[in-house]
């Protein structure tokens, strides 16, 4: 299923398999101006091709924000159809042109599927549209390859998957936790009027704010796991304590997203400036995808 929603210039899509007519873990993509920012999943995309008539809503750029197959997920189809051309940054480019490369746990092919294969070429420093100039920002953490989109005379912000809201209280394995925090300071210093991120909630009321509150929570917590770990505590005592049991995200992903990895991420990036120098810890298995 496909929800759109208009926020001035820019059209905002809400994409997710449906299931009984109910949609789950939705994922987005942002129209504006000839460009597209992200495309969904694979199984939304015929609905997002009939949302994009060539006459209202041309795709001459499509710009992937990483190569999670829920944000690529279209990319084959519009470029076949409407001989879009794809940027992104140079490690996700391989992923694009072969989405095999990307192993997906079994969830991730049920509620996203595998998308179908398109070319890509890097993405430079800005892209331009008819009326706009965007600035491609870096931000590594949830993935290598994750770059956001910048529009500064609007104060637009195309955040992917660098900013996630809420607490965490699970993760995968391979995110890369320091640089997730630095990624999010990077944007908190943007002036930002509209914060249009990949779940698709887009954020008008102060996004920087949100999203430092989110780096310090994300501080505090790195702060609270490794004072944990210094007094002996291991990693599931960690969980335990900070988080309780494993929540439903545990169950549907089989062990992708955990609360153990969320500990673990922490406790193997260098806990920040003067605190007991972090030694390899011992990285359960099940993670590592994508
Ligand atoms: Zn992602």
């Amino acid at each position: 299923m496909l929800e759109e929603r208009q926020y001035g210039p820019v059209v905002g899509f809400r994409a997710a398999r449906s299931f009984l007519g109910r949609g789950y873990y939705f994922t987005a993509a942002y129209w504006v101006d000839g460009l597209l920012v992200d495309s969904g999943c694979s199984f939304t995309d015929g609905e997002l091709l009939r949302a994009l008539p060539p006459d209202r809503r041309p795709v001459t750029t499509i710009v992937n924000t990483h190569c999670h197959e829920d944000h690529i997920g279209a990319n084959g189809l519009l470029q076949q159809r409407l001989g879009s051309r794809i940027h992104a940054h140079p490690l996700a480019l391989p992923v694009l042109d072969n989405p095999h490369l990307q192993p997906l746990q079994p969830y991730r092919r049920v509620f996203w599927g595998w998308p179908r294969p398109s070319r890509g070429e890097p993405a430079n420093e800005w892209i331009e549209t008819e009326h706009h100039r965007l600035r491609v920002i870096p931000t590594p953490g949830h993935s290598p390859d994750h770059i956001a989109l910048y529009e500064p005379q609007r104060g637009w912000l195309f955040s992917g998957d660098a900013y996630i809201g809420g607490r965490d209280k699970a993760a995968r394995g391979d995110y890369d936790v320091r640089s997730i925090i630095r990624s999010l300071r990077t944007l908190a210093a943007l002036d930002i009027t509209a914060l249009f991120p990949g779940s698709g909630t887009v954020r008008q009321n102060h996004p920087a704010d949100e999203i430092l509150r989110k780096a310090d929570q994300m501080e505090e917590l790195g702060a609270q796991i490794h004072a944990l770990h210094a007094s002996g505590c291991d990693s599931t005592e960690i969980r335990n304590r900070l988080f309780g049991r494993e929540t439903s995200l545990y169950f549907v992903t089989l062990g992708h997203f955990s609360g153990i990895h969320l500990v673990e991420i922490y406790l193997r990036a260098a806990p920040d400036s003067s605190g007991p120098a972090s030694t390899p810890v011992r990285f359960s298995g099940g993670g590592g995808a994508g």
